[in-house]
C-alpha cells in the first residue's frame, strides 16, 4: 500500500460538542506532521485556553481590519462571533514542511476548498444529537444561550455534510480516532463509513431538539 509522503492539508469539521477538537489534539500529538492551523476569532477565551495555543483572541475591530487588509485565507460568522483563518498562519505551517490541519466549519472549509482542492476533508458525526448536547454540557464551557445556540446551529452544519470527502461517527474515541488517522495517513479505513441515512437520523434529531 503506498501511504502519503507529501504534506497533506486536513479539513476537519463537526457541530459543536461532536469531538472536533479532541480527535484533531490527538492527531498533532501523535502524528506531528501535522500543525494545527490556529484561527482568530472575536470568541472570549474558556478559562483553559490559552493565547496562540487554541486561538489567537481578538477584538472586533482588530478583526475588522484584518478583513479590510485582506490577512484572511478565509473568515466566517459562526455561532455569533467571528473566526478566521490568516495567510500568515498557513505560510507557517508550510515553511515548518508540516501538513496543515484546519478546524473550521462548513463556510471555511468550502473556501479552503476553493483555494485548495486537494485538501483532504472530514465530518465528524456525534452518535446522536442527545449525546452531543451532554457531551456540550459536560464540557462546561458554554452559557446557557451559547448552548442552545450551538445545538440549534447543528442542523445546518449537519445539512452541509455533502461538502466532505470522508464521514466518522464519534462514538468510542478510539475507534474513531483511528478512522481519522487512517484517513489522514491515506491508509485503508478501518470501520466502514456511515451512511445518508446516518446523517439524515441526526438532521432529524437536530430539528427536533432545535424545535423544542
Ligand atoms: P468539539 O470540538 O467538536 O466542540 P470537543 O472535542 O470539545 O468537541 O468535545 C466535546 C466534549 O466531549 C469534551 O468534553 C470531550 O472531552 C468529550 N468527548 C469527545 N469525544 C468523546 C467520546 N467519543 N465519548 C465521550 N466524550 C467525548
Ligand atoms: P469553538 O468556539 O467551539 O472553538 O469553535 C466554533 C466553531 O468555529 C467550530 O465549528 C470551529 O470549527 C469553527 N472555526 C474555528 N476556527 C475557524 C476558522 O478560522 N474559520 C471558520 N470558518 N470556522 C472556524
Amino acid at each position: 500500500m503506498k501511504l502519503r509522503t507529501r504534506p497533506t492539508l486536513l479539513i476537519v469539521s463537526s457541530p459543536s460538542g461532536a469531538g472536533k477538537t479532541t480527535l484533531c489534539r490527538r492527531l498533532v500529538a501523535l502524528q506531528p506532521q501535522f500543525a494545527l492551523s490556529v484561527s482568530h476569532t472575536t470568541r472570549p477565551p474558556r478559562p483553559s485556553e490559552l493565547e496562540g495555543r487554541e486561538y489567537y483572541f481578538v477584538g472586533d475591530r482588530t478583526f475588522e481590519s484584518m478583513v479590510e487588509t485582506h490577512q484572511f485565507l478565509e473568515w466566517a460568522n459562526v455561532h455569533q462571533h467571528r473566526y478566521g483563518t490568516s495567510r500568515d498562519e498557513v505560510v507557517r505551517i508550510f515553511a515548518s514542511n508540516k501538513s496543515p490541519l484546519f478546524d473550521v466549519d462548513y463556510q471555511g472549509t468550502r473556501s479552503i476548498l476553493h483555494h485548495y482542492d486537494k485538501a483532504i476533508s472530514v465530518f465528524i458525526l456525534p452518535p446522536s444529537i442527545g449525546e452531543l448536547a451532554r457531551r456540550l454540557r459536560a464540557r462546561r464551557t458554554e452559557s446557557e444561550e451559547a448552548f442552545r445556540t450551538r445545538v440549534g446551529n447543528a442542523a445546518r452544519e449537519l445539512e452541509n455534510y455533502g461538502l466532505y470527502q470522508h464521514l466518522i461517527v464519534n462514538d468510542d474515541l478510539d475507534r474513531a480516532y483511528a478512522d481519522l488517522e487512517a484517513i489522514a495517513l491515506g491508509k485503508e479505513s478501518v470501520r466502514p463509513e456511515p451512511t445518508l441515512l446516518d446523517v439524515e437520523r441526526l438532521i432529524g434529531e437536530a430539528k427536533s431538539l432545535a424545535g423544542a
